[in-house]
């Protein structure tokens, strides 16, 4: 298949690019988007068909729900059933935004989009040419992140182009996402509202809408509880690099001192990265990758440079990656949430 990539500027959106993307996804094909979390890769969310397709060139489990996104706050009744004050509370505060929630599903929602649960998860994204492209697109735009299934979500068009070139009708490249993480995900379809996945929307932040809200523990615990995560995308090995990665937790001399020590044993036969904070960058000596993840003080920067960075190591050969821990105040818990999975639980104290 030969891919349309087009480049379109988010303050002065071509809309002649977003209308043809637009008919791309009515006529039943892919086209991956922009968004403030990490790009998307688009299809009809009421046409089974086009799901199908999306599950097929990502090579994702078809058990793995996508995410329905809308322009347009009202639409969402159209798609979901019983939406609570409490969720039209955090919408009035967050979207469009990233935050994505969870309701029963309207049979409108097809199966194959909804990885077969009679629950459906929406989100109103905030980047304009997100919006611009679901509104041409019919209002309904199922879509997961557009990497291939197990690889680090992607945070620029170029990233998009590397994994879905040949696989899908369309690729907009808008540059970078601002906030580089997937959305928080909150489930309103039990008791509590529930959040399933960590991200920029963080506990603070909806406490102050809603007051309390659970969190899933087979998702939040540090450890694997053997527990399946309610958010079904959570119990697959997820934004991998290639090589194998270990995450360092303890005071901030102490993890130099252990992972230089580590280089000093591996530096014959292993191409080995770190990922530091600016402060810290040039205190490993002798590792062939180090890359600068920013300031402790700006987690923001570090979310966004998070993707980027494990594709690099990827781009670079790397096949040991230690990494410092980034338990920031707002955003620590979702990067260390994805920084978890991306080194599969590998954490060690020192
Ligand atoms: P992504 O992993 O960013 O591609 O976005 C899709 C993720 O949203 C899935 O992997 C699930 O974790 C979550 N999700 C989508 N729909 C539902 C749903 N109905 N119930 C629970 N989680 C969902
Ligand atoms: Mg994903």
């Amino acid at each position: 298949m030969n891919t349309i990539y087009e480049k379109v500027d988010p303050e002065n959106i071509d809309m002649s690019v977003i209308g043809k993307a637009g008919r791309i996804i009515r006529e039943g094909g892919l086209v991956a988007f922009p968004t403030e979390t990490v790009y998307g890769l688009g299809g009809d969310a009421l046409n089974p068909e086009s799901s199908r397709k999306i599950y097929e060139s990502k090579g994702r489990p078809s058990d793995n729900p996508l995410i329905v996104h809308i322009a347009e706050f009202s639409r969402i009744y159209d798609i979901a059933d019983k939406v609570c004050p409490e969720a039209k509370l955090l919408a009035d505060k967050y979207w469009p935004g990233p935050l994505t929630m969870i309701f029963n599903k309207k049979p409108v929602v097809p199966d194959e989009t909804t990885g077969g649960l009679n629950t459906v998860a929406v989100r109103f994204p905030s980047h304009p040419v997100a919006r611009e492209f679901i509104r041409e697109a019919g209002g309904f735009v199922a879509a997961p992140s557009a990497n291939i299934s197990g690889r680090p979500s992607p945070t620029s068009g170029e990233h998009v182009l590397n994994d879905m070139n040949g696989r899908i009708d369309m690729i907009i490249d808008s540059g970078e996402c601002n906030i580089g993480l997937e959305s928080t995900i909150v489930d309103f379809t039990s008791d509590v509202p529930m959040i399933l996945r960590p991200g920029y929307v963080n506990e603070k932040m909806l406490n102050k809408v809603i007051g309390d809200v659970a969190k899933d523990p087979a998702v939040f615990g540090r450890e694997l509880t053997g527990q399946k995560p309610k958010a079904p995308g959570m119990k697959y090995r997820h934004y991998a690099p290639k090589g194998t990665m270990t995450i360092v937790s303890g005071e901030t001399e102490k993890v130099i001192a252990y992972i230089n020590g580590q280089i000093e044993s591996k530096a014959l036969g292993a191409k080995i990265a770190v990922l530091a904070l600016s402060k810290d960058v040039t205190k490993y000596r002798g590792a062939d990758l180090v890359v600068d993840m920013g300031h402790a003080d700006n987690d923001i920067e570090i979310a966004a440079r998070m993707y980027d960075a494990l594709r690099r190591c990827d781009d670079e050969n790397i096949n040991v990656i230690f990494s410092e821990e980034f338990n920031t105040p707002d955003l620590g818990m979702a990067i260390m949430n994805r920084l978890i999975k991306a080194a599969g639980h590998n954490i060690i104290k020192v």
